[in-house]
């Protein structure tokens, strides 16, 4: 009972340290092309700006406004803008992982985070709550609170910007 307190303390301060940046990212809901011939369907997907212009008769756009399910965090395979996921359980440990060791070096990831900590996708405190509470650990202890910081971010989103 005591550890499961702890984990939940330690999701919902990663959470907060994460909002104010995670709101900065850019997303879009994810599109694909279909044949509407033949019903195939490509399997990059896109923004809906990107699909539209590259949807040329007999393919057109398909999708709906829905976070798509995914194993890794989509972007769109012309802009590179970041999808709307849901991530799997294995998708979302490796993304732990990775911050533990690199940290979060732009607002993509800490929308990536925010998401599954908030509840879209197979979060599970049982699987992954250790890892939350090592990568808060070392937020805290500030190992890798040079990449958490605010110019980090700002960086990331002005270069984001240009393009
Ligand atoms: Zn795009």
């Amino acid at each position: 009972m005591i550890e499961t307190g702890v984990t939940m303390t330690a999701k919902e301060t990663l959470k907060a340290l994460l909002e104010p940046v995670a709101v900065r990212a850019k997303t879009a809901y994810a599109r694909w092309l279909e044949n509407d011939e033949t019903g195939e369907q490509s399997k990059d997907l896109y923004c809906s700006n990107c699909a539209k212009s590259l949807a040329v008769e007999p393919w057109m756009v398909d999708g709906w406004d829905d976070d798509i399910e995914s194993d890794t965090f989509p972007r769109c395979k012309k802009c590179g803008v970041l999808l709307c996921h849901s991530l799997s359980e294995t998708g979302i440990f490796q993304e732990l992982q990775h911050y533990i060791e690199y940290g979060f070096s732009c607002a993509d990831d800490a929308w990536i985070a925010h998401n599954f900590l908030d509840g879209i996708g197979d979060y599970e405190d049982a699987i992954h709550g250790a890892l939350v509470k090592q990568l808060v650990d070392k937020l805290h202890n500030g190992r890798v609170n040079k990449c958490f910081s605010r110019e980090a971010f700002e960086i990331k989103k002005s270069e984001w910007n240009d393009d």
